[in-house]
């Protein structure tokens, strides 16, 4: 099955495609359909399955298609470290290099400056470890009140690194109506009991 039949647009089909990906990877094929309907989406992958692509490219195509002007960011996509988080973002770059939606990657150790400079000029998808964004929302620099998806990656590992109470604090200043995406590599309790207090009626995926 072709990239082209998921319904993505060609700007996103095209970088796909440049990155040299002639077919959707299992995950894809089921998550991308049901995040560009709206979905919640509980997904079980390990790295390595495309679960980046599975939640990213739907997920700029969402924010494509809903212009909406506002410099707050509409998207918000979480992970456990900076490792990660930078990984994702570079996906997020190769993915919506076409597209003119503006990305920032925010994590902590670093100095805090540029990345509250970054805001104030205003960012459409922040790719961020729970601290560091939370610091952001603290000092009042990260508004997160226009979020329309969320996305929690590698949720089994931010709860093992002790982000559960900071993933509760950023879930408060949240709108309570948002699309949620939720990836763990396992389901343990906790993890268990994280997913059913952040997704409606989701859509389960498992590769
Ligand atoms: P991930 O599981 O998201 O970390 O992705 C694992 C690797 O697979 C990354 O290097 C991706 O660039 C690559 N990848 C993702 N989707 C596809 C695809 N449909 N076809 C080939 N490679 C892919």
């Amino acid at each position: 099955m072709p990239f082209a039949t998921l319904g993505l647009r060609p700007e996103i089909v095209s970088a796909v495609v440049a990155k040299g990906y002639t077919e959707p990877s299992p995950i894809q094929a089921k998550a991308i359909p049901a995040i560009l309907e709206g979905r919640d989406v509980l997904g079980g992958a390990q790295t390595g399955t495309g679960k980046t692509a599975a939640f990213s490219l739907p997920l700029l195509q969402r924010l494509t298609q809903n212009n909406f002007k506002t410099k707050r960011p509409r998207a918000l996509i979480l992970a456990p470290t900076r490792e990660l988080a930078a990984q994702v973002h570079q996906s997020i770059l190769d993915y919506g290099k076409d597209l003119s939606l503006r990305s920032a990657c925010f994590f902590g150790g670093v100095n805090i400056n540029p990345q509250i400079t970054k805001l104030r000029h205003g960012v459409d998808i922040i790719v961020a470890t729970p601290g560091r964004l939370l610091d952001l929302c603290q000092r009042h620099e990260a508004n997160l009140g226009a979020i329309e998806t969320l996305v929690l990656d590698e949720a089994d590992r931010m709860l093992d690194m002790g982000f559960i109470h900071d993933i509760r604090k950023i879930l408060k200043v949240l709108p309570a109506e948002r699309q949620n995406l939720f990836f763990s590599a396992t389901y343990g309790k906790e993890v268990k009991r994280l997913a059913d207090t952040i997704l409606r009626n989701p859509v389960e995926v498992e590769v």
